[in-house]
């Protein structure tokens, strides 16, 4: 028989999927004797099989006898009993903790009898009217699911008659007569008795927990943070003790050390003669650590013992919940703390400078994600904006800009050169246009997962979305009345919205990464910044000393390179060279399309020679001593053409005015014949260097020639040339002919020893598949994880990210846009089948990847374990791209990654 329930001394802190974040850590605690109250946990696998039978395995109620009776053994009580009875709470917690989003019900126990044994056992009778008022409430709407409402009317009802300010000023008899009324209200609205058999109790309460795992508000929480529904719920039943026992009592929360800073110390809440709810309800003011100490130095010492023990034990920073019951301290939850961005990284580095971790550990605790948050550019917290109103923040950043409605608003407004606030109810594919032009998002409905949640991260474009108090219609939140054209400003990491212009400034960390260490200091606005700064520094240093991937940056121009290069880039991975056939160019572009006869072709290839090599040079000079790979023209020609319909209605306006343009009419025919029903997968990459004779031969001829020009300049310049969209080792073989037939001639006409290599992107299944072919032709590999995932899903990008994801990702087709985190299962399996049969023909053939996928953290640490050599992203994620590959490197086998 399967076992579903675990004694706190029986589990132990790994077990997390099977015991619940809460439940695991109860019994470490336990299991190193610290003072919790006695408990079982139901494991989450139960709530699983619940889910899939729709009822709770037959065993259960069997093993929770079981268990609670060496509960009652262990502590001389029986649940309910009449008298000296034992009270449980029932608590949910589930492997990733979702605040608030499920029940957890106190005092489970107490009936019309029970109530009496525990106002004897404590000798106080209110206390125990107190408990008993609490749980009807808390059981009548978690369990039994009443409106919460009357019963918060009768309590101020009862208050205004007695005329008592706070719940504290209730006394024993006031409690009893409420009571009466809760369990009228009970009667009246289910038709039925509040049940006064403890057992039962416990069993409803056990079953509403794991039914609170699919409630609807539940469902949506999960949706937004990403967390798999198949996961379920644990439950815990655990002994009550009382924080409500008189001035000697009381609950309180604490960090084992300070959260933003990792500094040591004690930090917390306290709340006198409460229960667990107070403190978060926030009914009374809380007193700190200190008047905890002042009023009773024992339970301060004996709770400072045991956050020394967490910590000692856990490594890390810890917060715990504790009670003390009449001087006596237990412990009922801890959990390795929450943290922000910044905090994670100084504690980290704290821990490591009082030797508690090593530098490795450390490492493993701070996330790429982490940094990209502390990368992205800030409000100026000092200039007190006004906080309009709060939804989620979807995609990062920061933007300021006037509020527009629609698509013709936003593009209108942005032409005119003003920044642009698209505010939606929600988007769809329709609003894309209007998405593009804005310099941020906001909407009043959807979660992290929703259209305009997803599209904006897409783009990066900062967004924040589910703003409910927001009301579209007219505008406004709450009495603030806003119009478009009204300035707000959005931040997308934090989820607020502030009413006016908020100053944008750098963030210190990005001053760091960009400028270096002074820099990053000099910019730091207090001693805790400067310290994040430090942190940021060491982990990054330390990322840099144990990575094996290597990170080189996308970057087309040669101020790129060099902000790519200030950031620690090691090279350049992708050079696209479609920016060098637009602008002015384009007209050479015409000529080569519209060339006559070969000597026309070629002359207008020859116009293109200077400009392209002017560029290389620029490029090479900047990555000085680095590779530098450069991508030979990818897009179809017909993008460098203008526009068929601009073009036909010029033509045709031209014609009705007699006055034809040979040149026009011509090009107009050009366009047509290269116009394709699906560019994506027509005439591109290498299938145009096929077709179009010399176009890649003048490139290289750029190179070769810029090459040269910087050697004898005395620079060191490290080009490598990448052909696109290759599917066949003959393709290559072609072009690899006629790069080299180029090489030679530049060489024989300059003396230069001119050798450099000569590789493609594996960017269609089919070259992932026959890359051992492909390899004999190749110097290296660079997987183009974009087209790939195109390609491999069958998925048009720009179609398909705003039409239909949000619907896979709401169903579960998708966990994540597979164009922001690698299809490990599918994409993945592509290149690992790729670098492995290329190295099976070619051991030394160096493989790295040029997609967005490169920047990615999860992605990262798939590249890492697939043996890539390096990765190339924008220069913006190289910090982040250097980090998870240290990362990678130390977390192997662990799935500490993200
Ligand atoms: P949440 O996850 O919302 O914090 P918990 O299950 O931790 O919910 O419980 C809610 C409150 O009740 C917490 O403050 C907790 O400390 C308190 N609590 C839970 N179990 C007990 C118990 N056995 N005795 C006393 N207080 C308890
Ligand atoms: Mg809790
Ligand atoms: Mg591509």
């Amino acid at each position: 028989m399967p076992k579903y329930v675990y004694r706190f001394d029986e589990g132990r802190k790994d077990q997390r999927d099977l015991l619940g974040g809460k439940g695991a850590n109860l019994a470490e605690m336990t299991r190193i004797g610290l003072p919790v109250p006695p408990g079982f946990t139901i494991s989450s696998e139960a709530c699983r099989a619940y889910m899939r039978d729709g009822h709770l395995p037959p065993g259960l109620r069997v093993e929770v006898t079981t268990a609670l009776r060496q509960v009652e053994d262990a502590l001389g009580r029986r649940l309910g009993a009449p008298r000296d009875p034992l009270l449980v709470s029932v608590r949910s917690g589930a492997k990733v903790s979702m605040p608030g989003m499920m029940d957890t019900v106190l005092n489970v126990g107490l009936t019309d009898a029970s109530v009496q044994g525990l106002a004897d056992m404590s000798g106080d009778e209110r206390f125990a009217w107190d408990s008993y008022r609490r749980l009807v409430q808390m059981f009548g709407a978690t369990v039994l699911g009443i409106d919460p409402r009357p019963f918060g009317e009768a309590l101020d009802a009862r208050k205004a008659a007695v005329g008592a300010v706070s719940d504290v000023d209730l006394t024993a008899d006031d409690l009893r007569g409420l009571v009466d009324e809760y369990l009228q209200i009970v009667r009246t609205t289910c038709g039925r008795e509040f049940p006064q058999d403890p057992r039962e109790q416990l069993d409803l309460a056990i079953d509403a927990v794991f039914g609170s795992w699919d409630t609807e508000r539940a469902r949506l929480y999960r949706r937004r943070e990403r967390i798999p529904d198949r996961l379920g719920t644990a439950v815990n039943v655990m002994a009550m003790v009382f924080g409500n026992l008189g001035a000697d009592s009381g609950t309180g929360v604490a960090f084992t050390r300070d959260p933003s800073s990792g500094h040591a110390g004690a930090y917390g809440d306290y709340l006198p003669n409460a229960q667990g709810e107070d403190v978060v309800a926030g009914i009374r003011n809380t007193l700190t650590l200190d008047d905890l100490h002042a009023r009773d130095p024992a339970s301060y010492d004996e709770l400072l013992a045991a956050m020394r023990r967490l910590e000692t034990h856990y490594r890390d920073l810890c917060d715990i919940e504790f009670t003390i019951e009449r001087g006596r301290l237990w412990l009922l939850q801890t959990r390795v703390g929450k943290r922000t961005a910044g905090a994670a990284f100084r504690v980290a580095v704290q821990l490591v400078d009082e030797h508690l971790i090593t530098l490795d550990e450390a490492l493993a605790r701070v996330t790429g994600e982490q940094l990209g948050r502390l990368l992205f550019p800030q409000f100026d917290r000092t200039a007190g904006a006004p906080l309009l109103t709060r939804g989620l923040g979807a995609s990062p950043g920061a933007a300021v800009g006037e509020i527009v409605l629609d698509n013709a608003q936003a593009i209108e407004r942005t032409q005119a050169g003003a920044q642009a606030i698209l505010v939606r109810r929600e988007t769809n594919a329709d609003d894309l246009v209007g998405m593009i032009s804005a310099a941020g998002i906001l909407t009043a409905r959807g979660g992290k997962t929703s259209h305009a949640a997803v599209v904006a991260r897409g783009m990066g474009r900062c967004a924040v979305v589910g703003a409910e108090a927001l009301d579209v219609d007219e505008v406004r939140v709450d009495d603030a009345v806003l119009r478009p054209g009204d300035v707000i400003a959005l931040d997308g990491t934090t989820g607020e919205v502030f009413r006016g212009e908020v100053p944008v400034v750098d963030s210190p960390v990005l001053r760091y990464v960009a400028e270096g260490l002074d820099a990053g200091l000099r910019s730091a606005a207090d001693d805790g910044v400067r310290e994040l700064v430090h942190a940021v520094h060491r982990l990054l240093t330390h990322a840099d000393s144990v990575r094996r991937l290597r990170v080189r940056a996308n970057a087309d121009t040669a101020d790129d390179a060099r902000r790519a290069r200030a950031r620690g880039a090691e090279g350049i991975g992708l050079c696209r060279t479609e920016h060098q056939f637009l602008g002015e160019r384009r007209r050479h572009v015409e000529q080569v399309v519209l060339a006559g006869g070969e000597d026309e072709r070629q002359a207008a290839l020859a116009a293109l020679l200077p400009l392209q090599r002017a560029d290389f040079t620029d490029l090479l000079e900047a990555m000085d001593g680095l590779p530098t790979t450069i991508r030979l023209l990818d897009p179809p020609l017909h993008e460098f053409l203008p526009n068929l319909t601009e073009l036909s209605v010029r033509v045709a306006l031209a014609e009705q005015r007699g006055q034809v343009d040979e040149h026009d009419v011509r090009l107009l025919a050009a366009v047509r014949r290269t116009h394709e029903q699906n560019p994506m997968l027509g005439l591109r990459g290498v299938r145009l260097g096929l077709t179009v004779p010399g176009l890649f031969a003048v490139q290289v001829r750029a190179i070769a020639e810029a090459t040269v020009e910087l050697r004898r300049a005395g620079r060191d310049p490290r080009p490598e040339i990448m052909v696109p969209l290759v599917g066949s080792a003959r393709e290559m073989q072609l072009v690899r002919v006629e790069t080299e037939r180029v090489l030679a001639e530049v060489a024989a006409g300059s003396g230069e020893r001119l050798r450099m290599p000569i590789g493609c992107m594996i960017e269609l299944p089919r070259a992932a598949l026959t890359a051992q072919r492909i390899a004999t032709q190749a110097d290296f590999f660079s997987f183009g994880t974009n087209d790939l995932t195109q390609t491999t899903w069958g998925f048009s990008r720009d179609d398909v990210e705003g039409s239909f994801f949000p619907a896979y990702l709401d169903n579960g087709v998708l966990t994540v846009s597979p164009f922001e985190t690698l299809d490990a299962d599918g994409v993945g399996a592509l290149v690992r089948a790729g670098v492995e049969s290329g190295r099976s023909a070619r051991p030394d053939l160096h493989c790295g990847v040029c997609g967005e996928h490169g920047g990615d953290p999860e992605s990262i640490h798939f590249f890492h374990q697939v043996g890539l050599d390096d990765v190339s992203c924008s220069p913006f994620r190289i910090p982040v791209a250097r980090l998870e590959a240290g990362r990678a490197a130390v977390t192997v086998g662990d799935d500490a990654t993200v």
